[in-house]
């Protein structure tokens, strides 16, 4: 008899490995990180991880950046967890090796 073939949504989407630890968490704006929750809104957020700086120039508010700097924070009244973004402007460090074309 002829079988249903249901198409299965596929979960793992190119590039990401799986078991990626990056789990997307609804980003709140750093400028006054507050919880997301709508009835909560606390602003007592705990912050578990800083996650590795992203390198992204940029303009903010008409003010430049070049880095942006989430942090996995979980709200203390709520328990909920979101990802909390600052955007820095600072140079970007050499990388450690330099080779140069010549
Ligand atoms: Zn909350």
């Amino acid at each position: 008899m002829p079988e249903k073939h249901a198409t299965m949504p596929d979960e793992s989407k190119p590039g990401r490995p799986p078991g990626s630890p990056n789990k997307e968490y609804p980003e709140v704006d750093a400028d006054a990180p507050r919880c997301r929750a709508f009835d909560c809104q606390s602003t007592e957020l705990e912050v578990l991880k800083r996650l590795p700086d992203q390198w992204y120039g940029g303009e903010r508010n008409g003010e430049p950046y070049t880095v942006i700097v989430r942090r996995r924070v979980r709200c203390k009244v709520c328990g909920s967890v979101m990802i909390v973004a600052t955007y820095e402007n600072r140079k970007k460090p050499r990388p450690p090796k330099t080779r140069s074309k010549k």
